[in-house]
């Protein structure tokens, strides 16, 4: 049995499944995982749901398979020396503290039921401005981010308002919802914590301070006590107290795109990552000062890899969806039976034949954050097939993502700083498995698009962080000798096809009114 080897496990909580890998923290190799689905909850139209006991089940379902299959190579589970987490961000638990009973289900951060709950928030805000709070935590008001779940659970759920007025609720983003039960939950002294990443997406982190801001405690009228507190991405937590990994330190912890920020090495600034999952997530590293887009892009945290390390601070493009949109072309049109021939179907014909595909299922995010915007198709004729909308589904990705670069570029014209201006986009994620899809990128951006070879950059990261906080795993990006780049060069593209894509989204916009507008 192997003893003597370095390895560290990552938690990878994702929006539709859950993963345990390990790495060994010398090479960066993915020596073993574990992947488990976790079922979603659509109980209303717009609602996204999932049970936070069964998140929990299936981390330790698929921790303890990993540590299995690691025995069986012979490996001892005692070379794992910290665990790290990544997660679906924004996702909102609220549970009672002596029970560890979740008082609701988790609200899924897609979920787009506080559409009203917005409406009333920006009403009232002085100036009735979206953006009145940007300049404490650099987000919009949005149906997105945890303070306004965590309002509308308040707000509408009586079990959650008595608990929080009694002091036995706790609030956490999946990250802390995980780490109290992993370190003990209600009977063995669970710590209720969170990272300054995911903090810095519940809209109540003050953004330069990095704590909970009193001015957006008031506003949203939620109070401190059910709030975790706030350490850096990597120190220790706490240690397991259950599974086959118990006594193992809990030591890293980043929201899953910051994590894939940091599994990328995209630590210089104007480095770029874009993840390709049910949405899109594009950050770039601006360095040490937090940077407001006036484009329509978040100012998030990007890492602190350490107690006593610097804070650096990412801009933000999120896309609500893309690979969610393959899902529906194969769940409920019926065009293809896996999400991955939506890649032979696209390649039968030589574009999508002008048809365009803005999939605002639920609004659209980044760049223009306008909740009343619903899905729409244009351009179709007799002819158009279902060829021609699987292309433009994988186009629709593609716009997008060029739309958040755009916005990038403007925000660091504005502030005439080269050093921001992207010169390459590192890729992960699911859908990157997709030829077609990256070569599209690569011709609608005019720029290179690099993919790893380990597609788990998201974990790698979380594992990278763990590594560093117990002193086995150097940051440097020379280290990681297993991980090497695939390129996908620009060729050509008729930039009109660009013109179309802006001309549909702006008639996507508009067509779901709010509860206020209702009456008009
Ligand atoms: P998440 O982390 O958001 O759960 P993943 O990174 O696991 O997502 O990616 C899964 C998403 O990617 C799904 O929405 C799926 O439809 C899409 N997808 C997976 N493979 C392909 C493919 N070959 N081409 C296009 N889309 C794909």
């Amino acid at each position: 049995m192997e003893s003597n080897l370095q390895l560290v496990g990552a938690v990878d909580q994702g929006t539709s499944s859950t993963r345990f890998l390990v790495f060994n923290a010398k090479t960066a190799e993915l020596l073993c995982y574990h992947q488990v689905e976790v079922e979603q909850l659509f109980p209303n139209e717009g609602w996204v749901e999932e049970d936070p006991m069964e998140i929990l089940r299936t981390v330790y379902e698929c921790i303890d398979a990993t540590t299995s299959n690691l025995t069986q190579m012979k490996i001892s589970t005692k070379c794992i020396k910290a665990i790290g987490i990544t997660n679906q961000r924004e996702t909102t638990v609220i549970w009672d503290k002596h029970t560890g009973k979740p008082l609701h289900n988790a609200i899924v951060w897609c979920d787009n039921r506080t559409q009203s709950t917005v409406e009333q928030l920006v009403a009232k805000t002085p100036n009735k401005s979206q953006d009145y709070l940007k300049k404490y935590c650099g987000l919009p008001i949005s149906t997105y981010f945890s303070a306004v779940k965590i309002r509308w659970l308040l707000d509408n759920v009586p079990e959650v308002r008595e608990a929080v007025n009694d002091g036995t609720a706790l609030f956490g983003t999946v990250d802390t919802w995980l780490i109290w039960n992993m370190t003990g939950g209600a009977s063995n002294g669970g710590q209720h914590v969170t990272d300054i990443t995911n903090a810095s997406r519940t809209m109540l982190c003050n953004i330069r301070s990095q704590e909970w801001d009193e001015e957006l405690l008031k506003f949203f009228e939620i109070p401190m006590s059910v709030l975790p507190e706030i350490k850096s991405s990597a120190e220790h937590y706490g240690y397991m107290t259950e599974s086959s990994l118990q006594g193992v330190s809990l030591c890293g912890c980043l929201g899953d795109q910051q994590a894939a920020l940091v599994g990328q090495t995209c630590f210089s600034p104007g480095d770029a990552k874009n993840t390709y999952g049910t949405g899109c997530f594009l950050l770039q590293n601006t360095g040490k000062n937090p940077v407001m887009s006036r484009h329509g892009l978040l100012t998030t945290v990007a890492y602190k890899l350490g107690k006593d390390e610097p804070t650096y601070y990412a801009l933000e493009g999120s896309i609500a969806v893309t690979g969610g949109l393959v899902r529906w072309l194969r769940d409920n049109l019926g065009i293809i039976k896996e999400s991955s021939d939506i890649e032979d179907l696209a390649r039968t014909v030589p574009g999508s034949g002008d048809v365009v595909f803005v999939p605002a299922f639920s609004g659209l995010y980044a760049p223009y954050w306008r909740s009343d915007a619903r899905g729409t198709v244009c351009g179709i004729t007799q002819w158009t097939t279902k060829a021609h909308i699987a292309y433009a589904a994988l186009e629709a990705v593609c716009f997008q993502t060029r739309e958040i670069i755009e916005a990038m570029q403007q925000d660091a014209c504005d502030l005439e700083d080269d050093k921001a201006k992207m010169k390459r986009l590192q890729v992960d994620g699911g859908m990157t498995a997709n030829h077609l899809l990256m070569q599209l990128q690569a011709d609608i951006l005019g720029c290179t698009v690099l993919r790893p070879s380990m597609p788990e950059t998201t974990a790698l990261g979380a594992a990278m962080a763990a590594g560093k906080a117990c002193g086995i795993w150097s940051l440097d990006p020379g280290d990681l000798t297993s991980v090497t780049f695939e390129r996908f060069e620009p060729t050509t593209f008729d930039e009109r096809r660009f013109q179309k894509w802006k001309l549909a989204v702006q008639k996507s916009m508009g067509w779901h009114y709010g509860d206020n507008l209702e009456s008009h």
